[in-house]
């Protein structure tokens, strides 16, 4: 890391900014200018002299076995399989303290490693995020890219093993997820130049694991799929396909937000819940399978157990039960009020045409929706709409 010669004169603060999502620091034994070591104050930050130019350090990489890596870990990995490693920015690049601001780059060291992002800068750089950006992931090494025009945007597919999301079809349904997606997202509106290029890594895990995570970042996306258990193949390539297209959302999601503050938890949970069950269903052709995953989900006779402000408030207290509130309820909440829509307008809108609008409203800090969201509902005059308004807010 190359210090900006301007402050030289200061003694500068550098963290990994992801242990304040409660990743595991990566970083080893931060060295100033190849010579000493940095120390670290009492809230884990590390201290960079005044004079020092140049940090470098270790990332401390575990090898992963083929099946076993986790992708919503967010973790640096050596892929044995792929023989490449995942870069994870948050946990194992150090970044000034409050102080990165979307102009960092990342590139290779020397001629013999090549370095892979979503979002290319000049002379074989890369972006890096602003730290109260979402998170960005690269890759290490010289995997297979293929790329891929999808509308408005650029992608490169990277992969642990090709022939596996050959058979599992998992470009093509991406593509058709990401063109959804991005018309749901973005509606009239174009596309910014700078929100055009996006990476997309795949990752098999194995079925014993019980779950396919994702992680979804600024411009960069992991997604596992599930390998092993072919008798069950068709219900885990859906939730495969649930899983790639809810991290879509959310990347595509926070690129819109841009400089706003960022959605309530159970907005951007619910919502991506929502249309990766949607796009899902667009992007593959197993109606058995979709629809027994999308009732695990959406179950509009289930009661409504909490107001979406409790939920909102149980993310701090209780992450893994808001989520699955987010997941449920609130997925629930965007069906029901899409159906709603679609009833009360003879089929000539659905919740669609409120995304791009609704991604660029100011919400209320307790959780609550936007009442300009709510005023726009409520220009339906009809009780049917007012009934999913008072069942579920
Ligand atoms: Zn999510």
């Amino acid at each position: 890391m190359t210090l900006d010669p301007e402050y030289n004169f200061e003694l500068r603060k550098l963290e990994a900014r992801g242990v304040y999502w409660s990743l595991a620091a990566q970083v080893r034994a931060p060295v100033c200018d190849g010579g000493f070591a940095l120390a670290q104050d009492e809230h884990g930050y590390w201290l960079a002299p005044p004079g020092c130019r140049q940090v470098s350090w270790t990332v401390d990489t575990p090898v992963v076995q083929d099946g076993e890596f986790d992708v919503s870990s967010q973790a640096s990995r050596l892929l044995l399989k792929a023989e490449w490693a995942l870069l994870s920015e948050p946990s194992s690049l150090l970044r000034l303290v409050n102080g990165s601001t979307g102009h960092d780059t990342l590139r290779a060291g020397d001629a013999h490693t090549s370095v892979l992002g979503a979002t290319p800068a000049a002379q074989g750089h890369w972006q890096l995020p602003a730290s109260d950006s979402a998170p960005e992931f690269f890759i290490v090494g010289t995997p297979r890219i293929e790329p891929r025009q999808v509308g408005d945007f650029s992608v490169r597919y990277v992969a642990d093993d090709w022939p596996r999301v050959g058979r599992l079809e998992l470009l093509s349904a991406h593509e058709k997820a990401l063109r959804y997606l991005g018309e749901v997202v973005y509606g009239a509106a174009e596309v910014p130049e700078n929100a055009r290029s996006l990476m997309v890594v795949w990752v098999g895990i194995d079925a014993q694991h019980g779950r396919a995570g994702g992680a979804a970042g600024e411009r960069s996306f992991l997604a596992n799929y599930v390998i092993g258990d072919a008798a069950n193949a068709r219900h885990h390539r859906a939730a495969t396909f649930m899983i790639l297209a809810h991290e879509q959302f959310h990347q595509l999601a926070n690129a819109r937000r841009g400089q706003l503050p960022a959605l309530p938890a159970w907005v951007n949970e619910s919502l991506a819940q929502y249309y990766g069950l949607r796009a899902m269903h667009r992007a593959i052709d197993d109606e058995v399978a979709v629809a027994r995953l999308t009732q695990r989900f959406i179950a509009p006779s289930r009661p409504v157990e909490h107001r979406f402000a409790e939920i909102e408030a149980l993310f701090a207290s209780d992450r893994p039960r808001a989520l699955e509130l987010a997941y449920h309820q609130g997925a629930a909440f965007w069906s029901e009020l899409d159906r709603t829509l679609q009833m009360v307008s003879g089929g000539k809108t659905t919740l669609d045409q409120y995304i791009p609008g609704l991604l660029q409203m100011t919400f209320p800090e307790d959780g609550r929706l936007p009442d300009a969201f709510l005023a726009q509902l409520r220009e339906w005059k009809d009780p049917r709409v007012e009934h999913v308004i008072s069942d579920y807010l």
